[in-house]
C-alpha cells in the first residue's frame, strides 16, 4: 500500500495539539519523509513509522517549523544504534546546522549522514526502481523547494506533489501537472489575504487555483495558521473553486 501519513500540519505556532509541518509518504515499506517541524519523533512513535524505515528525508526550507525537529529525531536514531546511512535532501546550510547542533554537543551520529544540498534550479533528487522524486522552486520569503514524487507500481503509477511553503504561483504548474495528490499549503482564510501576500504563503482560494490549473486528480490542503478555530471554513473556500479538496488532518492516511 502507499500512502501519505500526516504527523502535522500547522503554521509556525505550535500548540499540544498543533503540530508543525511533517508528514510520512509510505511505499513498500519504506517511508520517506517530508518536513521535520519541532516534536517529529515524538509524532513518528505515536503514529508507529519505525525509525529503521527511513532512509530519506526530504526538507523544503529553513524555516524553523519545517526543521527544528530534525537534530532530535537524528539523535534518537544514532541512540537506537542505527547504523545505514540516511540521506537528507536540504537546502544550502542545514548541512552546518545540523554538524554544529551535533559535534558541539558531542552527540555526532555513528551513522553517515548524507547532505545533499538542492541547486538553484529543478533537479532529479532520487531515482531508484521504486520511485523517482523532482525537487523544483517555490515562491516564498526564503529559498524553498516543492517536491513530485513519480511512484512506481507493479499495476499502476500514482504521482504526489508537495508545495509548502508558497505564495500563489503559476511557475510550478509545470511541474505538479496532473499529479494525482497535490499539498499544497494554505495559511490563511481569503479574509487575511493580505497576510498571505505579505508573507508569501497562500490562502485557500490559492491554492483551489493552482489545483484546478494544474488539473490534478485531489487536492489536500494544509500548514493551517493555528489562529483558526474552525478549519472547514478552508475546505468551503477551497472547494468553492476545486471540489475534489480535503483537509490535511493529524495521523490521518491519505491512500495513494
Ligand atoms: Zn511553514
Ligand atoms: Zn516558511
Amino acid at each position: 500500500m502507499t500512502y501519505i501519513k500526516i504527523l502535522g500540519c500547522f503554521s509556525a505556532s505550535m500548540t499540544t495539539n498543533k503540530f508543525q509541518s511533517s508528514q510520512v509518504l509510505f511505499h513498500n515499506n519504506k517511508s520517506y519523509l517530508i518536513d521535520s517541524g519541532e516534536g517529529v519523533q515524538m509524532l513518528l512513535s505515536k503514529y508507529d513509522i519505525k525509525l529503521s524505515s527511513i532512509d530519506y528525508i526530504f526538507i523544503s526550507h529553513l524555516h524553523g517549523d519545517h526543521f527544528f525537529g530534525l537534530a532530535g529525531l537524528l539523535t534518537t536514531m544514532n541512540r537506537r544504534g542505527r547504523t545505514k546511512n540516511l540521506t537528507i535532501f536540504c537546502p544550502n546550510g542545514l548541512k552546518e546546522i545540523i554538524t554544529v547542533t551535533l559535534k558541539k554537543g558531542k552527540s555526532w551520529t555513528k551513522f553517515d549522514l548524507i547532505f545533499h544540498e538542492y541547486s538553484k534550479s529543478s533537479e532529479t533528487l532520487l531515482s531508484n526502481e521504486e520511485l523517482s522524486v523532482i525537487s523544483f522552486p517555490i515562491n516564498h520569503r526564503i529559498p524553498c523547494k516543492g517536491f513530485r514524487f513519480n511512484i512506481k507500481s507493479s499495476s499502476n503509477h500514482i504521482s504526489y506533489a508537495y508545495c509548502s511553503d508558497t505564495m500563489y504561483d503559476e511557475k510550478i504548474l509545470k511541474f505538479i501537472n496532473e499529479v494525482d495528490l497535490l499539498y499544497h499549503e494554505t495559511t490563511f482564510l481569503e479574509k487575511h489575504k493580505d497576510l498571505a501576500l505579505k508573507t508569501k504563503h497562500s490562502t485557500s482560494k490559492d491554492a483551489a487555483k493552482i489545483a484546478a490549473k494544474a488539473n490534478v486528480k485531489k487536492l489536500m490542503i494544509g500548514h493551517f495558521s493555528t489562529r483558526y478555530k474552525d478549519l472547514n471554513q478552508f475546505l468551503l473556500e477551497s472547494c468553492s473553486i476545486f471540489d475534489n479538496t480535503v483537509l490535511a488532518e493529524q495521523g490521518k492516511k491519505y491512500i495513494l
